[in-house]
């Protein structure tokens, strides 16, 4: 096992690798951009290392300040949380070529999934049912482009190929927009992720966001872990998630995650990962795999009792998975909301000092956040402050325990979310389960009317 791992990334995620190295043994290394230095998670390191100013092309997705962190602090292995460098190939590949561990899978397989034209043809191979669409990039002509959607039949959603985070996509409904849409769509792409290739797929007018846990190890094992909900989004982000998914029979579930992995075995994938799927007359539908610890990762540790972020850094020091797939069980409910320091239903970022924090407890409990009284939230990074996770024996104890933390729970100096998510713990759609991705953003624009 490793002796010392350097964590690069900030915020709750930074914490949680923290505390799943220190139950281990493994002495941690902090780097953190200047507006983070006197974050506590970062005194609680054993060692902490600044690299760079508060815009995070500084700091956080600074690879060679990273690496050279990581070379004074003689740090074996590095573990990139979400969000910032953790999809990045280029990353993990001088990870390893400078004689370090990266804690996720190889890069190569990174490349693959981050690709998504070449991951859906993968995907497809491996026999994991996918959206239909056009089976690889969109040609030129507009000729070509115009069969090949007449195949899909509209309404189609164009999509970049490098795309991510929600952007790079365009749904379009009749074959008059068409050639506009591709026109837009590729400069878009071009302009945002260097790349402009374009994919197109079904649009589905009604889908759920459904997606699989998977972890495997270098040794070509590799199981599922079941799946996790995260229909209410909005902007494309996830606020709410919950595991198991309302309404989905066990044996669909267990055909479809006995796919994904099935396929990680495949790929000789490593790490943790997750398939994400739209979900819609009971069909599950592939759009894209994340080849990283997902936010939401503690649903699914809570129903299944595995620390993910604990068998992610034993997969990646070459250990062998010590459970099969006929050993995971799901037991109970559990729901993560997501504490954003926003404007509950403007959704406009509130930065600020906190100037008064109470945290919830009690049964079921379990608060994933690095803010306290007096932090000052930087205006810099992602708005999300911290994540309740309400675990119970069932849905509606999940949800009434979620309820009364909520409630217990202060966060004052800035504005929360945590209005809309007390508001969605007693919608009568929420309650019965089962709604759209487009539920949220519905009830939002109801809030948001005039007058
Ligand atoms: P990103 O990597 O940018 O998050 P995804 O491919 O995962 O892109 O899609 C993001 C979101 O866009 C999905 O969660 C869903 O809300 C919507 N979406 C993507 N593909 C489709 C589709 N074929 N039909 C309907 N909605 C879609």
């Amino acid at each position: 096992m490793f002796g010392k791992i350097l964590i690069a990334n900030r915020g709750e995620i930074a914490l949680r690798i923290q505390r799943a190295c220190r139950e281990m043994g493994i002495k941690t290394v902090a780097v953190h951009s200047e507006v983070d230095a006197d974050a506590k998670y970062v005194k609680l390191a054993d060692e902490s290392v600044c690299i760079g100013p508060a815009p995070s092309a500084q700091s956080y997705l600074n690879i060679p300040a990273i690496i050279s962190a990581a070379e004074v602090t003689d740090a074996e292995a590095i573990h990139p949380g979400y969000g910032f460098l953790s999809e990045n190939a280029d990353f993990a590949e001088r990870v390893e070529r400078s004689g370090f561990v990266f804690i996720g899978p190889r890069p190569d397989t990174i490349r693959l999934m981050g690709d998504k034209v070449s991951a859906k043809l993968a995907m497809k191979k491996a026999g994991v049912p996918c959206v239909p669409g056009s089976n690889g990039a969109l040609p030129d002509a507009p000729e070509e482009i115009k069969a090949i959607m007449r195949a899909i039949g509209y309404p189609v959603i164009i999509k970049a190929a490098a795309g991510g985070g929600g952007r790079g996509m365009r749904v379009v409904h009749t074959e008059a927009a068409l050639s506009n849409a591709v026109i837009i769509t590729r400069n878009e792409a071009q302009a945002a992720f260097g790349n402009p290739t374009l994919y197109a797929e079904k649009y589905l007018e009604n889908p759920r966001h459904i997606e699989f846990q998977v972890l495997a190890d270098e040794h070509r094992n590799a199981i599922h872990l079941g799946e996790r909900e995260c229909s209410m989004q909005r902007r494309h982000q996830k606020i709410l998630e919950e595991s198991p998914a309302v309404g989905i029979p066990t044996r669909l579930r267990d055909r479809i995650g006995t796919r994904c992995a099935d396929a990680c075995r495949r790929f000789g994938y490593r790490g943790v990962g997750t398939f994400e799927f739209l979900f819609e007359r009971n069909e599950f539908y592939f759009i894209e795999m994340n080849t990283r610890l997902q936010v939401e990762h503690p649903v699914t540790e809570a129903v299944t009792g595995i620390d993910l972020v604990q068998a992610q850094i034993r997969v990646a020091a070459g250990e062998k998975l010590n459970i099969r797939q006929r050993d995971v069980t799901w037991k109970g409910h559990a729901i993560e909301c997501r504490v954003n320091a926003e404007d509950p239903y403007k959704l406009t970022p509130s930065a600020g000092r906190i100037t008064q924090y109470h945290a919830p407890g009690g049964p079921g409990i379990r608060v994933d956040s690095h803010v306290y009284h007096n932090y000052f939230v930087p205006p810099n990074y992602d708005s999300m402050i911290g994540k309740v996770i309400a675990y119970g024996e069932n849905r509606e104890q999940a949800i009434a325990r979620m309820r009364i933390a909520l409630s217990e729970m202060v966060v004052g100096g800035i504005k929360t979310n945590i209005p809309l998510h007390l508001d969605l713990l007693s919608d009568a759609a929420f309650l019965n389960g089962g709604t759209s991705i487009h539920y949220l953003e519905q009830k939002l624009a109801n809030y948001n009317k005039p007058g």
